[in-house]
Protein backbone atom coordinates (compact mmCIF):
# COMPACT_ATOMS: atom_id res chain seq x y z
CA UNK A 1 0.00 0.00 0.00
CA UNK A 2 1.12 3.46 -0.69
CA UNK A 3 1.62 5.51 2.58
CA UNK A 4 0.34 9.26 2.15
CA UNK A 5 2.15 11.98 1.68
CA UNK A 6 2.03 14.94 4.16
CA UNK A 7 3.71 17.79 3.15
CA UNK A 8 6.18 15.96 0.08
CA UNK A 9 7.46 13.04 2.52
CA UNK A 10 5.36 10.31 4.18
CA UNK A 11 4.61 9.18 7.91
CA UNK A 12 7.76 7.35 8.15
CA UNK A 13 9.66 9.78 6.63
CA UNK A 14 8.40 12.19 9.11
CA UNK A 15 8.94 9.97 11.69
CA UNK A 16 12.45 9.04 11.24
CA UNK A 17 13.50 12.64 11.07
CA UNK A 18 11.63 13.27 14.22
CA UNK A 19 11.19 10.54 16.69
CA UNK A 20 9.10 12.14 18.89
CA UNK A 21 6.43 12.16 16.34
CA UNK A 22 6.21 8.63 17.41
CA UNK A 23 4.48 9.71 20.90
CA UNK A 24 2.71 12.48 19.61
CA UNK A 25 1.19 9.95 17.35
CA UNK A 26 0.05 7.72 20.22
CA UNK A 27 -1.28 10.82 22.40
CA UNK A 28 1.43 10.71 24.92
CA UNK A 29 1.85 13.99 26.51
CA UNK A 30 5.48 14.83 25.17
CA UNK A 31 7.63 18.35 26.12
CA UNK A 32 9.66 19.26 23.30
CA UNK A 33 12.21 22.25 23.16
CA UNK A 34 12.30 23.77 19.81
CA UNK A 35 15.65 23.58 17.54
CA UNK A 36 15.30 26.97 15.49
CA UNK A 37 14.90 29.12 18.82
CA UNK A 38 17.34 31.37 19.03
CA UNK A 39 18.42 35.10 20.85
CA UNK A 40 15.96 37.19 19.71
CA UNK A 41 18.04 39.81 17.73
CA UNK A 42 18.03 36.81 15.45
CA UNK A 43 14.58 35.58 15.88
CA UNK A 44 12.70 39.19 15.25
CA UNK A 45 14.30 39.61 11.64
CA UNK A 46 11.72 36.97 11.09
CA UNK A 47 8.86 39.24 11.89
CA UNK A 48 7.50 42.03 10.38
CA UNK A 49 6.05 43.96 13.07
CA UNK A 50 7.53 45.98 15.83
CA UNK A 51 7.20 47.28 18.97
CA UNK A 52 5.89 50.39 17.45
CA UNK A 53 2.85 48.22 16.10
CA UNK A 54 1.90 47.18 19.46
CA UNK A 55 2.17 50.46 20.90
CA UNK A 56 -0.44 51.67 17.97
CA UNK A 57 -2.82 48.97 19.41
CA UNK A 58 -2.19 50.27 22.84
CA UNK A 59 -3.07 53.45 22.12
CA UNK A 60 -6.38 52.58 20.01
CA UNK A 61 -7.54 51.08 23.08
CA UNK A 62 -6.87 53.96 25.07
CA UNK A 63 -8.70 55.93 23.03
CA UNK A 64 -11.59 53.63 23.16
CA UNK A 65 -11.59 53.40 26.69
CA UNK A 66 -14.30 56.47 27.92
CA UNK A 67 -16.42 54.15 25.12
CA UNK A 68 -16.29 50.45 26.66
CA UNK A 69 -16.40 52.16 30.59
CA UNK A 70 -19.86 53.40 29.54
CA UNK A 71 -21.22 50.76 28.33
CA UNK A 72 -19.29 47.63 29.97
CA UNK A 73 -19.74 48.81 33.69
CA UNK A 74 -17.63 46.11 34.90
CA UNK A 75 -14.63 48.09 33.15
CA UNK A 76 -15.80 50.82 35.23
CA UNK A 77 -13.30 50.98 37.59
CA UNK A 78 -10.72 50.72 35.09
CA UNK A 79 -12.07 52.88 33.17
CA UNK A 80 -12.77 51.28 30.49
CA UNK A 81 -9.13 49.24 30.44
CA UNK A 82 -9.94 45.62 29.90
CA UNK A 83 -7.14 44.24 31.76
CA UNK A 84 -6.85 41.59 34.52
CA UNK A 85 -5.27 40.74 37.50
CA UNK A 86 -1.54 38.62 38.12
CA UNK A 87 -1.73 37.10 41.09
CA UNK A 88 1.03 34.78 44.01
CA UNK A 89 -1.06 31.33 44.02
CA UNK A 90 1.80 29.44 46.54
CA UNK A 91 -1.06 27.39 47.65
CA UNK A 92 -1.36 25.49 44.19
CA UNK A 93 2.28 25.55 44.05
CA UNK A 94 2.77 23.44 47.05
CA UNK A 95 -0.02 21.16 45.77
CA UNK A 96 1.26 20.70 42.35
CA UNK A 97 5.27 20.07 43.62
CA UNK A 98 3.05 17.46 46.48
CA UNK A 99 1.39 16.12 43.44
CA UNK A 100 4.30 15.51 41.14
CA UNK A 101 7.19 15.07 44.11
CA UNK A 102 8.81 17.30 42.27
CA UNK A 103 9.88 21.02 43.64
CA UNK A 104 9.47 24.57 41.18
CA UNK A 105 12.24 26.38 41.25
CA UNK A 106 11.67 29.83 41.33
CA UNK A 107 8.06 31.49 42.12
CA UNK A 108 4.15 30.80 40.23
CA UNK A 109 2.35 33.59 39.01
CA UNK A 110 -1.18 33.25 37.34
CA UNK A 111 -2.83 35.48 35.25
CA UNK A 112 -6.55 35.60 35.58
CA UNK A 113 -7.21 36.04 31.81
CA UNK A 114 -9.96 33.88 33.03
CA UNK A 115 -11.56 36.78 34.64
CA UNK A 116 -10.98 39.35 31.88
CA UNK A 117 -14.22 41.91 31.45
CA UNK A 118 -16.56 41.90 28.94
CA UNK A 119 -16.10 37.92 27.51
CA UNK A 120 -14.49 35.96 30.29
CA UNK A 121 -11.75 34.85 28.26
CA UNK A 122 -8.23 35.80 26.27
CA UNK A 123 -9.80 36.62 23.71
CA UNK A 124 -11.12 39.99 25.40
CA UNK A 125 -7.89 41.40 23.93
CA UNK A 126 -7.24 40.48 20.74
CA UNK A 127 -11.16 39.85 19.50
CA UNK A 128 -12.12 42.70 20.67
CA UNK A 129 -9.05 44.68 19.57
CA UNK A 130 -9.72 44.06 16.09
CA UNK A 131 -13.34 45.01 16.07
CA UNK A 132 -12.79 48.23 17.33
CA UNK A 133 -9.83 48.31 15.06
CA UNK A 134 -12.22 48.25 12.01
CA UNK A 135 -14.96 50.57 13.80
CA UNK A 136 -12.59 53.20 13.75
CA UNK A 137 -10.89 52.86 10.66
CA UNK A 138 -14.62 52.89 8.91
CA UNK A 139 -16.23 55.84 11.28
CA UNK A 140 -12.62 57.82 10.20
CA UNK A 141 -12.92 57.23 6.45
CA UNK A 142 -16.48 58.39 6.36
CA UNK A 143 -15.78 61.44 8.26
CA UNK A 144 -17.51 60.56 11.33
CA UNK A 145 -14.28 60.92 13.85
CA UNK A 146 -10.70 62.07 14.13
CA UNK A 147 -8.74 60.71 16.27
CA UNK A 148 -8.74 63.18 18.90
CA UNK A 149 -12.13 62.98 19.49
CA UNK A 150 -13.51 61.65 22.71
CA UNK A 151 -14.80 57.97 21.22
CA UNK A 152 -17.87 57.96 23.88
CA UNK A 153 -19.62 59.07 20.64
CA UNK A 154 -19.67 55.31 19.75
CA UNK A 155 -22.19 55.50 21.88
CA UNK A 156 -24.93 56.74 19.84
CA UNK A 157 -27.68 56.18 17.70
CA UNK A 158 -25.97 58.33 14.72
CA UNK A 159 -23.09 56.17 15.38
CA UNK A 160 -24.97 52.37 15.49
CA UNK A 161 -27.09 53.30 12.71
CA UNK A 162 -24.33 53.89 10.70
CA UNK A 163 -22.78 50.48 11.28
CA UNK A 164 -26.04 48.96 11.46
CA UNK A 165 -25.57 48.92 7.43
CA UNK A 166 -21.87 46.54 7.84
CA UNK A 167 -21.60 43.14 9.22
CA UNK A 168 -18.64 41.23 10.80
CA UNK A 169 -17.76 37.61 10.76
CA UNK A 170 -15.87 35.24 12.35
CA UNK A 171 -15.25 31.81 12.26
CA UNK A 172 -14.51 29.96 16.02
CA UNK A 173 -14.39 27.45 18.69
CA UNK A 174 -16.40 29.46 21.22
CA UNK A 175 -14.27 32.20 23.07
CA UNK A 176 -13.81 34.44 19.80
CA UNK A 177 -17.15 34.25 18.72
CA UNK A 178 -18.43 35.50 21.99
CA UNK A 179 -15.88 38.54 22.31
CA UNK A 180 -16.25 39.62 18.69
CA UNK A 181 -20.29 39.18 19.15
CA UNK A 182 -20.70 40.89 22.36
CA UNK A 183 -18.48 44.06 21.30
CA UNK A 184 -19.62 43.67 17.47
CA UNK A 185 -23.29 44.05 18.25
CA UNK A 186 -22.62 46.90 20.54
CA UNK A 187 -20.74 48.69 18.15
CA UNK A 188 -24.00 48.21 15.74
CA UNK A 189 -22.37 45.68 13.56
CA UNK A 190 -24.82 42.82 12.57
CA UNK A 191 -22.17 39.74 13.17
CA UNK A 192 -21.78 36.60 11.93
CA UNK A 193 -20.14 33.63 14.29
CA UNK A 194 -19.55 30.02 12.37
CA UNK A 195 -19.21 27.65 14.99
CA UNK A 196 -16.83 24.30 15.27
CA UNK A 197 -18.70 21.25 16.69
CA UNK A 198 -16.37 21.85 19.77
CA UNK A 199 -18.35 25.26 20.77
CA UNK A 200 -20.36 24.45 23.30
CA UNK A 201 -24.06 25.29 23.96
CA UNK A 202 -24.31 27.97 26.15
CA UNK A 203 -21.76 30.03 24.54
CA UNK A 204 -24.13 29.87 21.09
CA UNK A 205 -27.25 30.46 23.18
CA UNK A 206 -25.65 33.39 25.16
CA UNK A 207 -24.71 34.73 21.16
CA UNK A 208 -28.37 34.41 20.09
CA UNK A 209 -29.52 36.26 22.82
CA UNK A 210 -27.35 39.40 21.99
CA UNK A 211 -29.11 39.15 18.43
CA UNK A 212 -25.70 37.42 16.94
CA UNK A 213 -26.21 34.88 13.99
CA UNK A 214 -24.78 32.04 15.06
CA UNK A 215 -24.26 29.01 12.25
CA UNK A 216 -23.24 25.94 13.13
CA UNK A 217 -20.66 23.03 12.01
CA UNK A 218 -20.59 19.47 12.23
CA UNK A 219 -16.60 19.46 11.56
CA UNK A 220 -14.00 21.49 13.74
CA UNK A 221 -12.66 24.79 13.67
CA UNK A 222 -10.95 25.18 9.94
CA UNK A 223 -14.02 24.30 8.36
CA UNK A 224 -15.78 27.25 10.39
CA UNK A 225 -12.71 29.85 9.38
CA UNK A 226 -13.50 28.57 6.10
CA UNK A 227 -17.08 29.14 5.96
CA UNK A 228 -16.93 32.58 7.77
CA UNK A 229 -14.39 33.96 4.91
CA UNK A 230 -16.16 32.61 1.57
CA UNK A 231 -19.12 34.29 3.06
CA UNK A 232 -17.12 37.62 3.82
CA UNK A 233 -15.86 37.27 0.73
CA UNK A 234 -19.33 37.12 -1.32
CA UNK A 235 -20.45 40.72 0.78
CA UNK A 236 -18.52 43.93 0.40
CA UNK A 237 -20.42 45.03 3.04
CA UNK A 238 -19.30 42.30 5.79
CA UNK A 239 -15.60 42.56 7.12
CA UNK A 240 -13.93 38.76 8.24
CA UNK A 241 -11.61 38.92 11.19
CA UNK A 242 -9.39 36.22 10.63
CA UNK A 243 -7.69 34.39 13.31
CA UNK A 244 -5.65 32.54 10.69
CA UNK A 245 -4.19 35.18 9.45
CA UNK A 246 -4.75 38.40 11.51
CA UNK A 247 -1.96 40.67 12.73
CA UNK A 248 -4.83 43.25 13.99
CA UNK A 249 -5.62 40.20 16.42
CA UNK A 250 -2.24 39.29 17.29
CA UNK A 251 -0.99 42.82 17.97
CA UNK A 252 -4.20 42.69 20.33
CA UNK A 253 -2.95 40.52 21.87
CA UNK A 254 0.72 41.49 22.27
CA UNK A 255 -0.62 44.54 24.58
CA UNK A 256 -1.12 42.48 26.96
CA UNK A 257 3.00 42.25 27.65
CA UNK A 258 3.24 46.59 28.06
CA UNK A 259 0.52 45.80 30.57
CA UNK A 260 1.90 42.79 32.12
CA UNK A 261 5.30 44.94 32.42
CA UNK A 262 3.62 47.54 34.93
CA UNK A 263 1.87 45.16 36.71
CA UNK A 264 5.20 43.07 37.28
CA UNK A 265 6.82 46.55 38.70
CA UNK A 266 4.42 47.17 40.89
CA UNK A 267 4.75 43.66 42.14
CA UNK A 268 8.02 44.03 42.76
CA UNK A 269 8.99 41.04 40.37
CA UNK A 270 12.40 41.17 38.85
CA UNK A 271 13.33 39.78 35.12
CA UNK A 272 16.92 40.33 33.97
CA UNK A 273 19.37 38.06 33.54
CA UNK A 274 19.81 36.87 37.20
CA UNK A 275 15.82 36.05 37.19
CA UNK A 276 14.49 34.63 34.35
CA UNK A 277 10.82 34.94 33.13
CA UNK A 278 8.89 31.89 32.21
CA UNK A 279 5.03 32.24 30.51
CA UNK A 280 2.90 29.26 29.44
CA UNK A 281 0.28 29.62 26.95
CA UNK A 282 -2.30 27.65 26.43
CA UNK A 283 -2.35 27.17 21.89
CA UNK A 284 -4.96 26.97 19.70
CA UNK A 285 -4.64 28.72 16.45
CA UNK A 286 -1.16 30.12 18.22
CA UNK A 287 -2.87 33.74 17.72
CA UNK A 288 -3.43 34.61 21.32
CA UNK A 289 0.22 32.79 22.55
CA UNK A 290 2.02 33.82 19.83
CA UNK A 291 0.92 37.63 20.46
CA UNK A 292 1.98 37.63 24.04
CA UNK A 293 5.17 35.87 23.41
CA UNK A 294 6.11 38.88 20.27
CA UNK A 295 4.99 40.89 22.59
CA UNK A 296 6.71 39.89 26.03
CA UNK A 297 10.28 39.13 23.91
CA UNK A 298 10.17 42.40 22.58
CA UNK A 299 9.73 43.58 25.88
CA UNK A 300 12.27 41.28 27.81
CA UNK A 301 14.25 39.66 25.07
CA UNK A 302 16.65 36.87 26.18
CA UNK A 303 15.16 37.00 29.48
CA UNK A 304 11.92 35.56 29.10
CA UNK A 305 11.37 31.81 27.68
CA UNK A 306 7.62 31.10 26.80
CA UNK A 307 6.54 27.40 26.28
CA UNK A 308 3.23 26.92 24.13
CA UNK A 309 0.23 24.23 25.73
CA UNK A 310 -2.07 22.07 23.90
CA UNK A 311 -4.09 19.06 24.11
CA UNK A 312 -2.41 15.88 23.26
CA UNK A 313 -5.66 15.45 20.73
CA UNK A 314 -4.95 18.96 19.44
CA UNK A 315 -0.83 19.65 19.47
CA UNK A 316 -0.78 21.81 15.48
CA UNK A 317 1.44 24.38 16.33
CA UNK A 318 3.97 21.69 17.50
CA UNK A 319 3.49 19.29 14.60
CA UNK A 320 3.80 22.79 12.96
CA UNK A 321 7.07 24.14 14.45
CA UNK A 322 8.68 20.44 14.51
CA UNK A 323 8.02 19.87 10.71
CA UNK A 324 8.56 23.37 9.54
CA UNK A 325 5.86 23.26 7.82
CA UNK A 326 3.47 25.23 9.59
CA UNK A 327 0.17 25.66 8.27
CA UNK A 328 0.76 22.99 5.62
CA UNK A 329 -0.07 20.19 7.84
CA UNK A 330 -2.83 19.46 10.23
CA UNK A 331 -2.63 16.86 12.82
CA UNK A 332 -5.07 14.78 11.12
CA UNK A 333 -2.68 14.15 8.56
CA UNK A 334 -0.91 12.77 11.30
CA UNK A 335 -4.05 10.68 12.20
CA UNK A 336 -4.84 12.71 15.49
CA UNK A 337 -8.18 13.23 15.77
CA UNK A 338 -8.56 16.97 17.38
CA UNK A 339 -11.46 16.11 19.69
CA UNK A 340 -10.72 17.02 23.46
CA UNK A 341 -12.70 18.73 26.32
CA UNK A 342 -10.04 22.03 26.00
CA UNK A 343 -12.36 23.45 23.39
CA UNK A 344 -10.52 26.68 23.23
CA UNK A 345 -7.57 25.06 21.88
CA UNK A 346 -9.39 22.99 19.69
CA UNK A 347 -7.46 23.28 16.31
CA UNK A 348 -6.05 20.99 14.03
CA UNK A 349 -4.27 23.17 11.59
CA UNK A 350 -1.92 26.67 12.97
CA UNK A 351 -1.32 29.56 11.93
CA UNK A 352 0.74 30.10 9.46
CA UNK A 353 1.55 33.88 10.59
CA UNK A 354 2.27 32.72 14.19
CA UNK A 355 4.45 29.34 13.61
CA UNK A 356 6.70 30.85 10.24
CA UNK A 357 6.96 34.59 12.28
CA UNK A 358 7.97 32.78 15.85
CA UNK A 359 10.10 30.26 14.50
CA UNK A 360 12.74 31.51 16.60
CA UNK A 361 11.04 32.78 19.28
CA UNK A 362 9.14 30.22 20.92
CA UNK A 363 11.32 28.03 23.21
CA UNK A 364 9.17 25.13 23.08
CA UNK A 365 5.41 23.38 23.34
CA UNK A 366 4.50 20.50 25.65
CA UNK A 367 1.31 18.23 25.47
CA UNK A 368 -1.45 18.36 28.45
CA UNK A 369 -4.18 15.03 28.85
CA UNK A 370 -7.80 16.53 28.82
CA UNK A 371 -7.86 14.35 32.54
CA UNK A 372 -5.01 16.72 33.79
CA UNK A 373 -6.33 19.73 32.70
CA UNK A 374 -9.66 18.72 34.65
CA UNK A 375 -7.62 17.85 37.87
CA UNK A 376 -5.51 21.20 38.09
CA UNK A 377 -9.19 23.00 37.04
CA UNK A 378 -10.36 21.13 40.51
CA UNK A 379 -6.82 22.04 42.88
CA UNK A 380 -6.95 25.58 41.67
CA UNK A 381 -10.54 25.43 42.55
CA UNK A 382 -9.88 24.40 46.11
CA UNK A 383 -6.14 26.18 46.84
CA UNK A 384 -7.10 29.44 45.39
CA UNK A 385 -10.85 29.82 44.81
CA UNK A 386 -10.20 30.66 41.36
CA UNK A 387 -12.06 28.52 38.52
CA UNK A 388 -11.11 28.87 34.83
CA UNK A 389 -12.01 26.38 32.41
CA UNK A 390 -10.29 23.79 31.55
CA UNK A 391 -8.46 25.21 28.30
CA UNK A 392 -7.06 27.82 30.68
CA UNK A 393 -5.27 25.44 32.57
CA UNK A 394 -2.95 24.14 29.84
CA UNK A 395 -0.42 26.42 30.97
CA UNK A 396 0.03 25.07 34.71
CA UNK A 397 1.55 21.40 34.34
CA UNK A 398 4.23 23.26 32.44
CA UNK A 399 7.11 24.64 35.16
CA UNK A 400 6.83 21.07 36.69
CA UNK A 401 6.84 19.53 33.03
CA UNK A 402 10.32 21.79 32.46
CA UNK A 403 12.02 20.43 35.35
CA UNK A 404 11.10 16.52 35.37
CA UNK A 405 11.72 16.85 31.24
CA UNK A 406 15.02 15.54 29.76
CA UNK A 407 14.06 18.12 26.48
CA UNK A 408 13.26 20.73 29.89
CA UNK A 409 16.46 19.97 31.38
CA UNK A 410 18.70 20.14 28.07
CA UNK A 411 16.91 24.07 27.63
CA UNK A 412 17.62 25.29 31.09
CA UNK A 413 21.74 23.82 30.86
CA UNK A 414 21.62 25.13 26.93
CA UNK A 415 20.68 28.60 27.96
CA UNK A 416 22.64 28.40 31.16
CA UNK A 417 20.07 28.24 33.87
CA UNK A 418 21.09 26.33 36.50
CA UNK A 419 19.22 25.67 39.30
CA UNK A 420 20.98 27.87 41.28
CA UNK A 421 19.79 31.31 39.45
CA UNK A 422 16.24 29.17 39.39
CA UNK A 423 15.01 29.89 42.60
CA UNK A 424 15.06 33.51 41.58
CA UNK A 425 12.96 32.41 38.18
CA UNK A 426 9.28 33.43 37.67
CA UNK A 427 6.93 31.45 36.58
CA UNK A 428 3.53 32.86 34.97
CA UNK A 429 0.84 30.35 33.93
CA UNK A 430 -1.95 32.04 31.68
CA UNK A 431 -5.18 30.97 32.87
CA UNK A 432 -6.97 31.75 29.54
CA UNK A 433 -10.71 31.31 30.45
CA UNK A 434 -13.45 30.25 32.77
CA UNK A 435 -15.24 33.36 34.00
CA UNK A 436 -18.11 33.14 31.56
CA UNK A 437 -18.94 29.22 32.12
CA UNK A 438 -22.52 28.81 33.91
CA UNK A 439 -22.06 27.02 37.16
CA UNK A 440 -24.19 23.98 36.39
CA UNK A 441 -21.24 23.54 33.56
CA UNK A 442 -18.34 25.08 35.82
CA UNK A 443 -19.63 22.30 38.75
CA UNK A 444 -19.22 19.25 36.41
CA UNK A 445 -15.77 20.13 35.02
CA UNK A 446 -14.80 21.10 38.84
CA UNK A 447 -16.16 17.31 40.09
CA UNK A 448 -14.64 15.96 37.43
CA UNK A 449 -11.50 16.59 38.17
CA UNK A 450 -12.25 15.58 42.05
CA UNK A 451 -12.89 12.49 41.15
CA UNK A 452 -9.33 11.80 39.11
CA UNK A 453 -7.94 13.49 41.99
CA UNK A 454 -8.90 10.98 44.52
CA UNK A 455 -10.30 7.83 42.75
C1 LIG B 1 -8.77 30.73 22.06
C2 LIG B 1 -8.30 30.29 23.38
C3 LIG B 1 -6.96 29.97 23.61
C4 LIG B 1 -5.90 29.97 22.54
O1 LIG B 1 -5.86 31.07 21.69
P1 LIG B 1 -5.39 30.90 20.19
O2 LIG B 1 -5.32 32.27 19.65
O3 LIG B 1 -6.42 30.06 19.50
O4 LIG B 1 -4.08 30.20 20.23
C5 LIG B 1 -6.61 29.57 24.88
N1 LIG B 1 -7.51 29.48 25.87
C6 LIG B 1 -8.81 29.79 25.69
C7 LIG B 1 -9.74 29.67 26.84
C8 LIG B 1 -9.24 30.19 24.44
O5 LIG B 1 -10.52 30.49 24.25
Amino acid sequence: MKETIIANKTISEWKAEHPLINEIMSLKEVFWCNPQYDGFESAKKKISLSERDVTDAEERLNRFAPFIAKIFPETYRTKGIIESPIIRIPNTQKRIEQLHSQKIGGTLLLKCDSHLPISGSIKARGGICEVLKHAEDMAVKNNMLTYNDDYSVFDSEKFRAFFSQYSVAVGSTGNLGLSIGIMGTQIGFKVFVHMSADAKKWKKDLLRSKGVKVIEYESDYSKAVEEGRKQAQADPNMYFIDDENSTDLFLGYAVAANRLKKQLEESEVIVDEDHPLFAYLPCGVGGAAGGITFGLKSIYKDHVHCFFAEPTHSPCMLLGLMTRQHDRVSVQDFGIDNITEADGLAVGRPSGLVGKSLEKMISGVYTVEDDDLHILLSLLADSENIYAEPSAMAGMPGPVRLFTSSDGQKYLTDNRLISRDMKNATHIVWATGGSMVPPTVMNEYYKKGLKLLNP
